[in-house]
This record gives C-alpha cells, structure tokens and sequence, in this order.
C-alpha cells in the first residue's frame, strides 16, 4: 500500500453538455488493490485504537460483498491484529470475491441470520474474547476523523463544491469536518430508503460543524445497494473510455452518473468540482464477465 500514490486528477469531463463547470477528481483508489479508497483511512484511528488498549483481535460487521469487510483483513493483517467479519446471512454455497480476499488475508469469518445480524448480535464465544470492536462499514468518530486527516493533506482551496459517495455517512462527515469555508459538500447515498442518513452524519460532527454547507443527494441509488441498470454500466465504459479512470458500480459509478445528471439540472457555471474517488474497484468483480471494458 502506497498512501502517497493518492493524487488529483484535473479536468476530468463528466460526459454532459453542462457548460462552465471544471470537474477534478481525487484519485484515492490508486492507493491499494485491496484497501483501495476510503477504507483504510476510515481504519486507521480504529487500528490505533486497538493497538493503544493492547488488543490482539478486532471484531467487526459487514456483507458479503461489503468493501469495509475486505479492507478491515487487510489492515489487521498489516498491523499484526487478528480480524474476525461477522457476516449476514447464512454461509453461502459460492463464497463472493470479497470473502475469499477478505479470508486470504488471514479474516475468520463467522456467518450470522440475517434477524441476529439486524440486531448486531455478537456471538457468545466471541463475546467472551478480549476483542475491539468496529461497527458495520466503519461507522464511528474514528472513521471520520481519519478521513478528515486524509482530506487536510491536499489543498483543496480552489473547489467550491466537493462530491462523494454516502455508505453509512462516515466519509461524508469527515469530509466536512475538513472543509473550508464557502465550500460546499454534497453526499449521494447509494443505498435506497436511508431517512435516517442526514442525522447518521450529523451524529458524527460537532455543534459548529453542524453549520458548516453540506447536502445530500438522494436520486441516484439505482434502486438500491448494489442494484445496477445497462444505463449505469455503459456510462461507467463510457466515463472509462473519455477519461481512464475506473469506476466501481456499488458507490463511485453513481456518484459520477449522478453528477453528470445533477449538474445539468443545476447552475453550476463557474464552479470548481472537486469529485472524491473512494476506490471500491474489488466489487466490479462480483458483475458477469465483460459488461465492463475495463
Ligand atoms: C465504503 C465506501 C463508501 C462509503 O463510505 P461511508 O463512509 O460508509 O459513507 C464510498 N465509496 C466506496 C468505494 C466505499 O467502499
């Protein structure tokens, strides 16, 4: 892994007629192939955490197919911790991309019912370990704090509008905990029906924060996580082809669609995008072989 790899992409084009606006994108999924993106970041206050109370094993939550269950095997394994995914849902017959990487580097996984893992029931043999404990996808202070550290080591001076992907809100908090004023930061779930996601994020920032610009928004979740239209894929070829950057389809490919669509229907001209790449390109592989061209 190579946090320096991290850079921004300038003049991006985000395949739409608006006119007047320049659109820069940070590229923090060049960092790793596994960790790529926001996770590790998201990670690392945790892992120092862990370390500091002289924990051997870090316990957390996720999916099959969750970036954060990947990425949290990955650090443990770097950092010398023992890692443990509780999955939701039965244990599958084809194990996904994900939990095969996420085992190879070195995660025992435990598979809960869906009603247990609703409910973030811990196993009894695993609650009676010594272990720290991550919320499901990084959710915390921790996670946000970390990716305001990241976002403070790039000048970002010039942008008047910062974009990003919203999972659980962790990055999105962080991201504007770090901004600067007159700069606006704008969130696109891309999970379907997530009321409660302003107040998630909220949650996670401090009164004076709280006045700080930042909006969410909320059309471009294609029905759902993980959830994906013929629409979304050509765009995401298309976006490839025009620019050489790669976009995974769960979070960053309707992050940029939505732009593109969202900038059409508003006056953006003379603006500065800055477009935060989270990475999350391991999910492409749970596609059927050659929709993508990259
Ligand atoms: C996890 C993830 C996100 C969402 O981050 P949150 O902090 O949970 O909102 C965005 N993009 C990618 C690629 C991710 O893997």
């Amino acid at each position: 892994m190579n946090l320096q790899k991290a850079f921004i992409q300038t003049d991006v084009n985000m395949l739409n007629d608006a006119q007047g606006i320049s659109a820069d994108v940070l590229r923090l999924d060049v960092i790793d192939e596994v960790i790529s993106g926001n996770k590790w970041y998201k990670l690392k206050k945790y892992i120092e955490a862990a370390r500091k109370l002289e924990k051997k094993k870090l316990v957390t939550f996720g999916g099959a197919f969750s970036n954060h269950i990947v990425a949290t095997a990955a650090a443990c394994r770097i950092h010398n911790l023992e890692s443990v995914g509780i999955i939701r849902g039965e244990e599958p017959l084809k194990w996904s991309h994900t939990l095969i990487k996420a085992k190879q580097e070195g995660m025992k996984m435990v598979f809960i019912s869906r009603d247990d893992y609703r409910e973030k029931r811990i196993p009894v043999e695993l609650l009676n370990e010594d272990h720290y404990l991550v919320n499901e996808g990084g959710y915390g202070l921790p996670g946000a704090e970390g990716i305001a550290e990241m976002f403070k080591e790039f000048n970002s001076t010039n942008y008047n509008d910062i974009f990003c992907a919203v999972g659980t809100g962790t990055m999105m908090a962080g991201l504007i905990k770090a901004s600067l004023p007159g700069q606006q930061i704008t969130g696109m779930p891309v999970l379907k029906n997530m009321p409660g996601i302003e107040n998630e994020v909220k949650a996670l920032l401090s009164t004076e924060e709280k006045l700080k610009a930042f909006n969410l928004v909320d059309h471009y979740h294609f029905n759902g996580y993980a959830k994906y239209t013929h629409e979304l894929l050509h765009f995401m070829n298309d976006f490839f082809e025009i620019n050489k950057i790669p976009l995974d389809f769960v979070y960053t490919g309707k992050l940029f669609y939505g732009i593109s669509q969202f900038t059409k229907q508003n006056n953006f001209s003379g603006k500065k995008f800055l477009i935060v790449h989270s990475g999350g390109l391991q999910g492409n592989l749970s596609l059927p072989k050659g929709k993508l061209m990259f």
